[in-house]
């Protein structure tokens, strides 16, 4: 049959586009300015389809409070929602008596459910349902208020599907018969049919649902059968993008998209569109336009038979959690005649859906993916399939692997251009993702990448970055030169910092700390933490309580919420590590899954050599900036201008140094006559001093610095070979720590006695490391007057360095070298210069 082209446009409003009143006032807006002829299909307002099954869940449980609860709010929200849009009158008179009868159906199906205790699929349909009942009626009157001449119509009847309840499909040639004389008969008397997206009829008639966002699915079935000029999908994001916006924060706005990409975007997971949503369309030229809701003038994404943009190799990327792997392997498998050909056969008779298929080609082993779901139930089947060849070991077995997501790049640009799998899995393994399976469809325009569901965020982001996605010409959805930094320590340097971040200049680089964790726990939030919520936490863990109880708090170790955080889509992430903790462990894990990382504390880079080293290479490896200038003189530019000397051709021969805050100050009080006791307690009440004293005071502290200056020049000793004197007495070095502090007055008369001793010799004590590339060496010397290192006062630090160049005079770098406040500068100086990569 031919039929002249109608001008008639389908229209769906999915549910942020219904999310209250205000926003339903919205669309109606949008519909009444159209120009002609059109069909409007409508999802559930937002968050009612979770909340129906949460009720279908809660009742089956036989927790009926709930479960009422929930239908007592969907209650209050449609009536609330009818009465600001519809005015008093028969109309609204009647809407009310819809949706109380829909409701009141909904509680006697809950009380039902939780005596039975079964929920089968056919049930949880015909419940969830009334969420497309329920709003489109709302929406048909409240367009009939604004002056529309519209209709309300239930697509149960007129969208007909197979008995895949919770997932039907419809059939095509029934469904466009039913849909046009439905259809229309309303659309030539100029009514305006509103339908219920999402649901239709299985041949017992009764209720099915399409899957969940099924409603763009509706639409396509619309457009087809009526012949529609085109197609808008309404929705919350300004169109298709190169990938979710919530995992890439840099994903941009497609301009435009063959059909045939956005198809194969959906099937792998897109969210943005029901997986099946554009198959009723394929071949018919009917563009479809996904628009943002919130900007009615802009002009989204058009998804169309157009092939545009084949220059570029990749357009988006999609992925799918929550999939699993299922292998069939064995070395006999050569032998067995088409094991392909039965195992596919076996899964389409138990309707289980294959996302990707990968076969080696040493033909040793098929692997492919399904939902997880539904693994359990493709390995029993297999099994039966291949019993025989199980039993005479031609098939070893059927393996599942959980927990895994398929990451899909698509384009169809890549049919002509080579090196795009390189570059995808280069990308992947620069990012150190372990990819678990490929496959690369025949029709050239995906390449697929099974990876473990943790990293899929990661391997998205590597990959967008790698075919320079970010750069598409359609706009950004979320600024792209943030840092989002997430603090490991929330003692006196990281509350410091979060003052300092919150000082920031507002035209610099815009930082925020998204996550703080300690021992205690950990609290974390992608949107960031404001100013306010960081006070808040800090007097709350200054009361002693735990991060993981406070609000957004997780009881995650540190690696944990590393893997955690990057699930989410932040913009440059760095982890700032400013414990006094071995933290190894973590700071691998931030580099390896793609964070930048600044260190005040001084244990990754001073422990084991093999492990400094190995972070450093880490780093190098993964492309991931490292930098630690605070660990040694606080913010002073030690390891700065230690870099600028060699990077301009000097030497440096030679680094001395008075690198311990507290030392310093506890040495000049003594010189000025205070007693031992009171000046260690000042320098801790001040928070220059380590949090154990005695982590100064033994020279241990000052020796990690000379080990990580040492590092820097060269020297490839363990931490042991440094030679260290200590000024904790043997006594003293094993008490607990109240008892060392309970015990300083009795060391007071030994310490007089040493500063008097040298200053009788017109000399003053200094703690000093002294740094060659051979040989480090941390310990107390009297030096005249004369020294250089003599006027140091109070927690000032000295940094001497001796090189080629700077032999007769070296170059001396002096300043305040402890407290919170000046390490935290020179922790945000490291994050900025991590910005400015
Ligand atoms: P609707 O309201 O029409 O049901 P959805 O919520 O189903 O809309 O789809 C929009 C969501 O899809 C967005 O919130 C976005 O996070 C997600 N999404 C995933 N991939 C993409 C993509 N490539 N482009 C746009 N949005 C995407
Ligand atoms: N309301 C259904 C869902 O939330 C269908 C849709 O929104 O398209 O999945
Ligand atoms: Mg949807």
């Amino acid at each position: 049959m031919t039929r002249t082209p109608s001008p008639l446009e389908v229209h769906k409003f999915g549910g942020a586009s219904l999310a209250d009143p205000t926003a339903i006032r919205h669309a109606v807006a949008i519909i009444r300015d159209l120009p002609g002829p059109r069909v409007i299909v409508l999802s559930a307002m937002a968050g009612v389809t979770d909340l129906l099954l949460e009720v279908a869940t809660r009742a089956q449980a036989g927790e009926l409070v709930p479960a009422l609860t929930a239908a007592a709010t969907l209650r209050a929200r449609h009536l609330a929602a009818a009465r600001t849009l519809v005015a008093v009158g028969r109309e609204r008179q009647e809407l009310l008596a819809f949706i109380n009868a829909q409701v009141d159906e909904l509680e006697s199906l809950a009380r039902g459910l939780s005596i039975l205790r079964e929920l089968t699929p056919r049930t949880s349909d015909f419940l969830v349902a009334r969420g497309e009942r329920l709003s489109a009626s709302l929406v048909a009157a409240a367009l009939i208020a604004g002056g529309v001449k519209a209709a309300y119509v239930d697509a149960a009847g007129v969208v007909l599907t197979d008995a895949g309840f919770g997932n039907a499909s419809p059939d095509l040639a029934r469904t466009d018969a039913a849909l046009r004389a439905t259809l229309g008969a309303l659309l030539k008397r100029g009514i305006t049919p509103v339908l219920t997206g999402f649901i239709g009829t299985a041949p017992s008639r009764e209720v099915t649902t399409l899957g969940r966002g099924g409603t763009d699915l509706t639409a396509a079935l619309v457009g087809r059968a009526l012949g529609a000029s085109r197609i808008c999908l309404w929705k919350d994001v300004p169109g298709l993008l190169t990938a979710d916006p919530r995992v890439v924060p840099d994903a941009r706005v497609l301009p435009q998209l063959n059909v045939r990409e956005a198809a194969e975007l959906a099937y792998y997971g897109a969210k943005v569109l029901h997986p099946r949503a554009l198959v009723p369309i394929l071949g018919r030229k009917i563009p479809v336009f996904v628009r943002p809701f919130g900007e009615p003038g802009a002009s989204g994404t058009e998804v169309s038979e157009r092939e545009t943009g084949l220059d570029v190799p990749v357009k988006a990327l999609s992925a799918a959690p929550g999939q699993a792997l299922v292998t069939v392997e064995g070395n006999g498998m050569l032998g067995v005649p088409g094991v392909a050909a039965r195992t596919f056969a076996a899964l389409q008779h138990e309707g289980i859906s294959v996302s990707l298929i990968s076969q080696a080609s040493s033909e040793h082993s098929i692997c492919f993916c399904v939902p997880a779901g539904s693994a359990i139930r493709a390995q029993q089947c297999l099994r039966a399939a291949f019993s025989q060849e199980i039993l005479h070991r031609d098939i070893d077995g059927v393996t599942i692997r959980d927990g895994v997501a398929t990451v899909a790049v698509v384009g169809l640009g890549m049919a002509g251009t080579p090196g795009v799998a390189h570059r995808t899995f280069h990308a992947l393994s620069q990012a150190g993702i372990n990819v678990i399976a490929i496959a690369q469809g025949s029709s050239e325009l995906n390449i697929s990448a099974v990876v473990d569901e943790a990293q899929a965020g990661e391997a998205q982001r590597a990959i967008h970055a790698a075919f320079q996605l970010g750069k598409v010409g359609g706009g950004s959805v979320a600024p792209r030169d943030r840092l989002d930094l997430f603090l490991l320590g929330f003692g006196r340097i990281g509350r410091s910092l979060g003052e300092l971040v919150a000082e920031l200049p507002s035209h610099g680089t815009k930082v925020r700390i998204v996550g703080v964790a300690d021992r205690s726990g950990v609290v974390f939030d992608p949107d960031g933490l404001s100013p306010h919520r960081l006070a808040t936490i800090a007097r709350e863990k200054a009361k002693g309580h735990s991060l993981r109880h406070m609000d957004g708090g997780r009881a995650d170790t540190a690696e944990e919420a590393i893997r955690r955080t990057l699930r989410h889509a932040l913009s440059h992430p760095v982890l700032v590590d400013v414990t006094a903790d071995d933290t190894t462990a973590v700071v691998r894990a931030a580099l390896t899954h793609g964070m930048d990382v600044v260190l005040a504390n001084k244990k990754p880079l001073a422990g084991p050599a093999a492990e400094a080293e190995g972070l450093l290479s880490l780093a190098a490896t993964h492309g991931r900036r490292l930098r630690y200038e605070a660990t040694v003189g606080a913010g002073l530019p030690v390891m700065d201008t230690f870099a600028k000397l060699v990077e301009t051709g000097d030497e440096v021969r030679s680094i001395e140094g008075c690198v311990s805050g507290t030392l310093g100050f506890l040495l000049s009080e003594l010189e000025r006559g205070q007693k031992f006791s009171r000046a260690l307690q000042a320098a801790i009440d001040a928070g220059y001093s380590e949090p154990d004293p005695r982590e100064d005071l033994s020279g241990a502290d000052v020796a990690r610095k000379a080990l990580i200056l040492g590092r820097l020049m060269g020297f490839q000793g363990e931490p042991a070979a440094v030679v260290t004197e200590s000024l904790v007495p043997p006594a003293a070095r094993s008490l607990p720590l109240k008892q060392y502090l309970g015990r300083l007055a009795s060391f007071d008369s030994e310490w007089s006695e040493r500063v008097r001793a040298a200053q009788s010799k017109g000399q003053v004590l200094r703690y000093i490391a002294t740094v060659t590339p051979r040989r480090l060496r941390v310990g107390l010397s009297a030096v005249n007057l004369t020294s250089p290192f003599a006027s140091l006062r109070g927690t000032d630090n000295q940094i001497v360095f001796t090189t080629a160049r700077y032999r007769e005079h070296p170059l001396v770098v002096r300043g305040p070298g402890a407290g919170p406040l000046v390490t935290a500068a020179g922790v945000l100086n490291d994050i900025l210069a991590v910005a400015r990569r």
